[in-house]
């Protein structure tokens, strides 16, 4: 019944913890991606880091040995800046982030803006943030800007220990300039649509795979995508029902490793 209900067309993939931990690639994923492109299942590779551009995020994989072009990956920063140009094209846009949320907003047409009072205030994860930075951006929230955050992710691992993600940041804003954020990465469903439309499929054809049951399962979920749970990373049997009450979804189905995902894309998949 659920097979029926989600054809697999497509795959929108996690990165962090799904297909790699930090530098390190997690096993199979190179063969997985690999399989994908020599069977033609189209797919793209979506994440909720706005620091990166698209050609960076593809040199990280490749660096990695996973194959990878700055064609296959939606980022949140190309989907706050798309979503931004499509409510009002050309809007001056004060930015809180690192060089990839910035060159988003070129790419899309918008004007980045530091002196004068911007549309829109967009706020990615900014790791030399300050409390100058913060000043502005309330101020101009305060004086009618629209406040958009490119992802809630409260926390995020690194290498040395946890780091405050965008969502950290965002909860300073939002407490200080009185205004609830648009919000555009996982789960949103502002994200969804731009990816779906890089993809080129519908929402029911598509299936989402990915290492985080709040983020990556409840946003394919919400869309009406199949979904595919891995225990890579965040998630593993140990943590799985304490996750999965939490986020108050269910996958529908779950991988322990990489390859039993690809045997299982294998059955499932359209011919
Ligand atoms: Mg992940």
């Amino acid at each position: 019944m659920i097979k029926e209900k989600h054809i697999m067309r497509g795959l929108l993939i996690d990165l962090d913890g799904t297909l790699y931990h930090g530098t390190h690639r997690i096993d199979n994923a190179d063969r997985l991606i690999s399989y994908l492109q020599e069977t033609n299942m189209p797919y793209r590779f979506v994440t909720n880091n706005s620091s990166a551009t698209p050609e960076e995020v593809a040199d990280r994989l490749l660096s990695m040995g996973i194959p990878a072009t700055a064609a296959d990956v939606c980022t949140s920063a190309q989907a706050a800046a798309g979503h931004i140009a499509q409510l009002h094209p050309g809007a001056a846009v004060f930015v809180v982030g690192e060089a990839g949320l910035k060159n988003a907003v070129i790419e899309a047409g918008l004007r980045l803006t530091e002196e004068d009072q911007p549309d829109y205030v967009l706020q990615g994860i900014d790791r030399a943030f300050t409390y100058d930075r913060l000043t502005k951006a309330v101020r101009y929230i305060h004086a009618g800007a629209t406040f958009v955050m490119t992802n809630p992710d409260l926390l995020l691992p690194s290498s040395d220990g946890l780091i405050p993600g965008a969502g950290s940041i965002g909860a300073m804003l939002r407490a200080a300039g009185g205004k609830e954020p648009i919000l555009i990465g996982k789960p949103s469903s502002i994200i969804m649509k731009y990816s779906l439309h890089e993809i080129g499929l519908q929402a029911n054809e598509t299936w989402v795979v990915g290492d985080n049951l709040a983020t990556d399962i409840a946003f394919g979920e919400a869309a009406g995508c199949g979904t595919a749970l891995v225990l890579t990373g965040l998630t593993n049997a140990d943590n799985l029902s304490f996750y999965s009450k939490q986020a108050g979804c269910e996958p529908t189905v779950i991988c322990e490793h990489l390859e039993e995902l690809r045997s299982y894309i294998a059955e499932h998949r359209e011919a």
